[in-house]
């Protein structure tokens, strides 16, 4: 049997959560803006890599687990179809239905099709990075369908109407004054008196969902990794309500990015050591849930699987960018990012937010609708550092801004540049207009028009007060 793909194509304009309302640019000033915002983040990246720091630590074969990982995955994506065709044999043979959306309306209208099916108008959803990504949860609303978010980060920022801003803690742009203040809000029968203690909180939304898993029968998962061997399909998770959602209910419907495949067991062991270290600081997981098919008389009796391309073949065609499909989505790369650590989530406009971000959604998307963010980078290589699976984000980010149409002012600066840069005479008096420049700069004025843009949000570099001509002249 043969799978059609199709002819790689990027994820469709008008639905989903790829495309943000603003540039990058724009966006970020005015996140910068917002004290608070900074302040948790600041406070939670700082305590999320200590604790990842410090188990990473613990590993002597740390490296040779990520070289590990890098392989594996560059295996995958060389061998994605026929992969992908053995997980589908496999799963089908246990008892699971494959379906195959080529995008997210395509994704959107068959879980909407399932879930009508089985005559239930709610659903629960363990957190998934691939539902976002398709913008699910408002298909389901429009056909009248209410996803319940069972992950507290994400039932979070269900409650308060807002946008995940981080990919492991969706909601870490709160502080518990703002989650109390949603939940007295908008949490159904909440006790009036709730403070923001974090146990307290935890327990409002444990006594909220747990009336929801035990009245539910149909549960929406993503899936971290699926074994092509075995049909077999892993969720991990700390809090336990992804076990919930995915032994509860009668039907099983499950969204996967076909980049998550791994070919076998042995596989899955090398990034169930990476992906907790990275991601939360954790040797393990706390919660790791695999499933093949269908067990009579054991978890849900109905299975679905969706493998989801929504641009993932038009990345895989892109020798240069493809690695970013390696990404296990540990949000490491987002925690050592400056920049990210200052402008938070929500300026990147897409569910994938930080170093990933900058590299997975303009690929996605194609680089016309996402323009600016290979630009939301200072290029420092911390991302690459982090990065448990070794993805090269800063070589990435290179290579896209090289597709960005470039603005017809910056070619005309870097035609001039050449030119200059060719003519030694024209050279040494660049050299001098450079000196004259900077004093002006000096006195607070910037560069003049058309630099002075430039010279808004940077500092002049220093001048020598001689030159390396200057220097060779005079001997
Ligand atoms: S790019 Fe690497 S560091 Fe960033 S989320 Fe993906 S796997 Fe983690």
């Amino acid at each position: 049997m043969t799978t059609f793909l199709g002819m790689p194509a990027t994820a469709p304009r008008g639905v989903g959560n790829l495309r943000g309302d603003q540039t990058f640019p724009e966006a970020a000033h005015d996140a910068l803006g917002n004290d608070q915002m900074r302040r948790n983040l600041r406070h939670a990246t700082t305590t999320i890599r200590g604790k990842s720091g410090k188990v990473i630590g613990e590993l002597p074969d740390w490296q040779r687990l990520r070289d590990a990982g890098s392989a594996i995955k560059a295996d995958v994506m060389a061998r994605l179809p026929f992969l992908l065709e053995q997980l589908e044999q496999n799963v089908t043979a246990a008892g699971g239905i494959v379906h195959w959306a080529a995008d997210a309306n395509e994704a959107n209208a068959i879980v909407t099709r399932l879930v009508k099916e089985t005559g239930s108008d709610r659903v629960i959803k363990v957190k998934s990075m691939a539902t976002q990504e398709i913008g699910l949860n408002e298909a389901l609303e429009e056909a009248g369908i209410a996803p319940v978010e069972t992950d507290l980060a994400e039932l979070i920022v269900q409650l308060g109407h807002d946008k995940p801003s981080h990919i492991l803690v969706p909601a870490i742009h709160r502080n518990r004054s703002e989650i109390r203040e949603i939940f007295l809000r908008e949490m159904p029968g909440v006790d009036p008196a709730l403070t923001d203690d974090p146990p307290v909180l935890a327990a409002a939304a444990r006594r909220y969902l747990r009336e929801t898993f035990l009245s539910t029968t149909v549960a929406v998962s993503g899936a971290n990794f699926a074994i092509a061997d075995t049909g077999t399909l892993a969720v991990v998770e700390s809090e336990g309500n992804g076990r919930m959602c995915l032994t509860l209910p009668d039907t099983l419907i499950t969204v996967m990015g076909i980049e998550k495949v791994l070919p076998t067991w042995q596989d899955l062991e090398v990034f169930l050591q990476l992906l907790p270290r990275a991601s939360t600081g954790e040797r393990m997981n706390p919660y790791t849930t695999m499933w093949t098919g269908v067990t009579p008389g054991d978890g849900p009796q109905n299975f679905h699987l969706i493998l989801l391309d929504n641009g993932r073949s038009a990345v895989l065609a892109d020798e240069a960018g493809r690695s970013a499909l390696h990404c296990i989505r540990c949000s490491a790369c987002l925690n050592v990012c400056p920049v990210y650590e200052r402008t938070g989530g929500h300026a990147y406009g897409s569910v994938y937010p930080g170093p990933i971000g900058a590299i997975l959604s303009p690929q996605l998307t194609g680089i016309e609708d996402n323009a600016s963010l290979p630009y939301a980078s200072s290029l420092c290589g911390a991302c690459f550092d982090a990065c448990p699976v070794k993805i090269d984000i800063p070589s990435i980010l290179v290579h896209l801004r090289n597709e960005v149409p470039h603005p017809r002012g910056e070619r005309a600066a870097m035609k001039a540049a050449a030119r200059i840069m060719d003519r030694p005479r024209l050279y040494a008096s660049a050299q001098r207009a450079a000196k004259l420049a900077r004093i002006a700069g000096r006195r607070g004025r910037g560069l003049p028009p058309p630099l002075t843009g430039w010279t808004a949000s940077r500092d002049l570099p220093e001048m020598p007060s001689q030159t390396f001509r200057d220097w060779w002249a005079a001997r």
